[in-house]
């Protein structure tokens, strides 16, 4: 298994992990874009939100729960974003949403 983000689902590579459930993980970004930076993924590997929610959407629907629930622990807001594909700015091809809290960010993105 090449993949970085199996590899921290299944506990192979250290991760700060801030929610591990039966289907979902969530750890803390290596390289933080804000106070807050969480990454919620699917154990399960999918390449990306579209192959997510065509394949298995009830699984899509608990990602997003998970990093809801992290993000609603912010009082003042948070940002959940879900890079997909080069132009989306997808550096790791696993599925994942950036949960992003403590600061304001600026609408529409750059
Ligand atoms: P994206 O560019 O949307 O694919 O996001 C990938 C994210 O993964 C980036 O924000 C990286 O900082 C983060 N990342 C890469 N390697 C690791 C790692 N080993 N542990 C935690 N986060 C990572
Ligand atoms: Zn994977």
């Amino acid at each position: 298994m090449s993949c970085l983000f199996c590899k921290i689902a299944a506990g192979e590579i250290p991760a700060t992990l801030v929610h591990e459930g039966e289907r979902i993980v969530a750890f803390n970004d290596i390289d933080p874009k804000a106070p807050v930076h969480v990454l919620v993924i699917t154990r399960d590997h999918h390449d990306n939100v579209a192959a997510l929610t065509h394949v298995d959407p009830s699984l899509a629907a608990e990602l997003l729960g998970v990093a809801a629930a992290i993000g609603a622990s912010n009082a003042s807001g948070f940002r959940v974003v879900l890079n997909t594909g080069a132009d989306g700015g997808q550096s790791v091809n696993h599925v994942h949403a950036h949960v992003l809290a403590g600061r304001g960010f600026a609408w529409p993105p750059g």
